[in-house]
C-alpha cells in the first residue's frame, strides 16, 4: 500500500517536481540551468518577501547548514548572541553557535508558549548582542512565534535578526521587509521539493555587517558564494562550487507551482488545514502542546495517557499514514506529530483524521466514530 508522508518534513512532493529530478544532469554553466538557478533565486526573494538588493542563497546541504549559514557570517569569536527557544530546534541553535562563541544566551519560554514580542525587545535593548535567532514554527512544538511584531521591535536595537523559518517559509506568513535581516529554510518542507538544500535570504543590514567578519569556516563563508550568487542573478555562468543541478531544477518547479497558486492563498490553505487538524483533534479530546500560538504547518499532540506512540505510530501506518513521534526530551514518547504542509487538500486531511481516530481506538482509547472527521469538514469547507 503507498502511505502518505505527514510527518512534519520530508512531506508529499507534486509529480513534476519528482519528475524533474530524473532529467538527465546538464552542465551547471549551461544556459538553461542558469536560467532555471536564476529562477529560483528570484522567486526565494519574492517568497520571502526581500527587496531585490538582498542575497537569497541556494547551497546543498540541509536546513542545519541554513542555521549556519545564516549565523556564521556575522559573528566573531566573542561575539554576545540570544537565542530565542520554543523547542528542540532553538536549543539546536544554542549549541551550533556555542561552537563560535561562548557568549550564547537562550530565552526559553514555557513549553507551549510563544516568545513575548515586547519582553524578548526588553531584553535586546539592555543588552548589545550582535545576533538574536528567532525560530518561527518549532518543528518539535508546533510553536509559532510572531515574527512581526518581533521584527517590528528588533530592527530599532543594534542586534541582527535571524529567524529560522525551516517549517515555516511558503506555509505561513513571513516578509523580510518586516524588518528581519536573515531567514532561512530548506527545500523539504513547505517549499515543497526533497531535502538537500540549505536555502534562505540575508537582507541589506546583514550584509554590510558581513563585510566586517571572518567566519572560521570555508564553505559556509557567504563571501565565497556571493559572487556566484550575484552572476547567477545576471545570468552569467559562474563557480564556486558544485550546484545540485538535478535538486535546483526541482525545487525551481516547486517554486513555481507556489508562485501560480498565489503565496496568500497558498498560506490561507495551510491555515485552513492547521485549523481543521485542530478542531478534529479538540473533538477527539486531544491536548496540544502548543498553548495558542499555533502553526498552520504542524501540530504536535499530547497522546491519551494509555496509548503508546510506536503502536499507535504503526497502527496509522497500517491505515495509510506516516506520522511522528515527539522530539522533546523527556516527552518525546508522550506526543505525536503531524505535518500538514505542501500540497495536500480535503481528501489528505480527512484521510490522516480517519487514520488518527482509528489508531487511537485500537490502541485503547475511547473516541466517538466519525466526529472528528464532520467537524473538520465544517472547517475544509473554507477551502
Ligand atoms: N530548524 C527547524 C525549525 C527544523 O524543523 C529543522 C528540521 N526539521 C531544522 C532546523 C534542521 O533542518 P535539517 O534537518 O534539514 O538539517
Amino acid at each position: 500500500m503507498e502511505k502518505i508522508l505527514m510527518i512534519p518534513g520530508p512531506i508529499e512532493y507534486e509529480s513534476n517536481v519528482l519528475n524533474t529530478l530524473s532529467l538527465p544532469t546538464i552542465s551547471h554553466n549551461s544556459k538553461e540551468f542558469i536560467l532555471e538557478y536564476q529562477s529560483s533565486l528570484k522567486n526565494l526573494l519574492s517568497i520571502f518577501g526581500a527587496s531585490q538588493d538582498a542575497l537569497p542563497f541556494i547551497i546543498s546541504g540541509s536546513g542545519t547548514l541554513s542555521m549556519e549559514i545564516s549565523t556564521v557570517n556575522f559573528i566573531s569569536r566573542n561575539s554576545k548572541v540570544l537565542v530565542v527557544s520554543t523547542g528542540y530546534f532553538g536549543d539546536r541553535f544554542a549549541t551550533l553557535l556555542s561552537r563560535f562563541t561562548k557568549n550564547v544566551e537562550i530565552l526559553r519560554p514555557p513549553l507551549g508558549s510563544a516568545a513575548e514580542p515586547k519582553e524578548l525587545y526588553e531584553i535586546v535593548s539592555k543588552n548589545e548582542y550582535d545576533v538574536v535567532t528567532v525560530t518561527h514554527v518549532d518543528t518539535s512544538t508546533g510553536v509559532r512565534n510572531n515574527i512581526k511584531e518581533i521584527a517590528n521591535l528588533i530592527k530599532e536595537t543594534s542586534s541582527l535578526l535571524v529567524v529560522d523559518a525551516v517549517c515555516s517559509a511558503g506555509g505561513e506568513h513571513l516578509r523580510m521587509d518586516w524588518g528581519i535581516d536573515v531567514a532561512f529554510s530548506a527545500s523539504q518542507k513547505a517549499l515543497g521539493a526533497p531535502p538537500g538544500l540549505a536555502v534562505g535570504v540575508v537582507g541589506q543590514r546583514a550584509l554590510r555587517v558581513m563585510k566586517s567578519k571572518d567566519p572560521l569556516t570555508y564553505y559556509s563563508d557567504l563571501r565565497n558564494w556571493e559572487p556566484t550568487i550575484r552572476n547567477t542573478l545576471d545570468a552569467k555562468p559562474s563557480y564556486f562550487a558544485t550546484p545540485n543541478v538535478n535538486l535546483i531544477r526541482a525545487f525551481k518547479v516547486s517554486l513555481d507551482s507556489i508562485i501560480r497558486e498565489g503565496l496568500d492563498s497558498r498560506i490561507r490553505r495551510h491555515e485552513i488545514i492547521g485549523e481543521a487538524f485542530r478542531t478534529a483533534f479538540k473533538e477527539m479530546g486531544l491536548r496540544l502542546i502548543a498553548d495558542k500560538s499555533f502553526a498552520n504547518t504542524v501540530s504536535a499532540i499530547y497522546l491519551p495517557g494509555n496509548v503508546e506512540l510506536q503502536k499507535f505510530l504503526s497502527s496509522a501506518e497500517d491505515r495509510g499514514f506516516v506520522f511522528a513521534g515527539g522530539l522533546i526530551e523527556g516527552i518525546s514518547a508522550k506526543y505525536f506529530r503531524v505535518g500538514h504542509m505542501g500540497i495536500i487538500g480535503s481528501t489528505e486531511v480527512l484521510g490522516a483524521i480517519d487514520a488518527i481516530e482509528n489508531s487511537l481506538k485500537r490502541n485503547g482509547y475511547k473516541v466517538e466514530s466519525g466526529a472528528a472527521i464532520s467537524v473538520a469538514q465544517e472547517v475544509l469547507a473554507k477551502l
